[in-house]
Order: C-alpha cells, then sequence, then structure tokens
C-alpha cells in the first residue's frame, strides 16, 4: 500500500497515519518528523531548516525531495508507505512522481483529509500548549501554517483528482471513524 495524506496541519494526518502503521505493517514517512531530527541533531540541514520552519514556511523542495527519495531506497518501504506531510507543493508532487517512476513504484491512493479552519486553530493551539509542545504550535505561526497550506499544497487537491487517485475523508469525525473512511476510500 503507497498512500499520501493530504491536509492542513491539524487534520489529523499524523495520528491516522499512525493507526495505518500499525494495521498494515508498512511506515510513515513524515518529512516534518525527520526535519525535526535532524534540528535535534542539530546536523547541517537541520540548522539551515529550523528558522524556516519556526516561521511556519516551507523548507526547500531540494532539501525534501531528498529526505523523501532517500527515504524510499529503504529496505522498509518496500512493502508500501503512508507519505505525511509530503507533497507539499505541486513541484514536489512532480518531483515524487518522477522519483517514484524511477524507482518502480506506484501510488495506491491519494487521501485528502478534510478539516474545518477554526476547528484546526483550536486542535494545533492545544498542542502546542502540551508539555514538549512544537515551537511552531502557536497561533500566529500556525495562520501563517494554514496559508502556506491554501496557497501551496491546497492546489495539490485538484491535481491529484485530475489524475483520478484523490478520494477525500471527513477529518473532523472521531478519529476511529475518520480511519474507518480512509480505509473505506482506499478499499481495503
Ligand atoms: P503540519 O502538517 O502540522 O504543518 P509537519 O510536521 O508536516 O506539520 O510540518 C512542519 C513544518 O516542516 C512545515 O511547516 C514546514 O516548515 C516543514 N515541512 C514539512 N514537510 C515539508 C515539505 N514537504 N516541504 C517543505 N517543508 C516541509
Amino acid at each position: 500500500m503507497r498512500l499520501i495524506l493530504l491536509g492542513p496541519p491539524g487534520a489529523g494526518k499524523g495520528t491516522q497515519a499512525k493507526i495505518l502503521v500499525e494495521d498494515y505493517g508498512i511506515p510513515q514517512l513524515s518529512t516534518g518528523d525527520i526535519l525535526r531530527s535532524a534540528i535535534a541533531a542539530k546536523t547541517p540541514m537541520g540548522l539551515a531548516a529550523k528558522e524556516v520552519m519556526d516561521r511556519g514556511d516551507l523548507v526547500s523542495d531540494t532539501i525534501v525531495n531528498g529526505i523523501v527519495s532517500e527515504r524510499l531506497d529503504a529496505p522498509d518501504c518496500k512493502p508500501g508507505f503512508i507519505l505525511d506531510g509530503f507533497p507539499r507543493t505541486i513541484a514536489q508532487a512532480e518531483a515524487l512522481s518522477t522519483m517514484l517512476k524511477e524507482k518502480s513504484m506506484e501510488l495506491n491512493a491519494v487521501v485528502e483529509i478534510k478539516a474545518d479552519v477554526d476547528v484546526l486553530v483550536q486542535r494545533v493551539v492545544s498542542r502546542g500548549k502540551e508539555a514538549g509542545g512544537r515551537a511552531d504550535d502557536n497561533e500566529a505561526v500556525l495562520r501563517n501554517r494554514l496559508e502556506v497550506y491554501n496557497q501551496q499544497t491546497a492546489p495539490l487537491v485538484k491535481y491529484y483528482a485530475d489524475k483520478g487517485q484523490l478520494k477525500s475523508v471527513d477529518g473532523m469525525e472521531p478519529v476511529e471513524t475518520v480511519t474507518a473512511s480512509i480505509k473505506a476510500a482506499i478499499g481495503s
């Protein structure tokens, strides 16, 4: 199963990805998580990404495309993977398409988790206030992340719909209901 989870910050991509990882035995590839590990480890890539991420802007396509291409070559991705937070721009989607062709891999589906903006703001701001919360989960940065999403990432909905690969689920339902909708949408 090769899956992309698409949706605004706080829609529940990470939560759903973690459940699907357990159920399907395939890894979650979260570019956000990989970048946050690089920041924690103070690698050159992490140092370059930190400021951009703290503002809620997008890290360069070159960096994230490289992360994903390398990650897809790991043996645990052989049976499949769940992409969470990538692609985030049309250019990244085009790069992904090229990568997958080169690696002889095919996507099974792109699942859009639809969410209501006001609920997202509440969800994410309370996530930021929790112990160990993320630096970019405060209201001002979140507003920027939502704007970046609307401008750069939302066009992917049409992009994948035009390719006939898009499935949409309602992300405002309880977690288990969203999981069931995703499984129904991908037909397994
Ligand atoms: P969320 O979905 O809640 O916004 P993520 O963990 O997916 O959180 O991403 C956090 C930040 O990491 C983004 O705001 C961005 O700066 C950076 N990032 C993650 N994935 C990408 C990507 N594919 N392209 C560019 N930047 C990315």
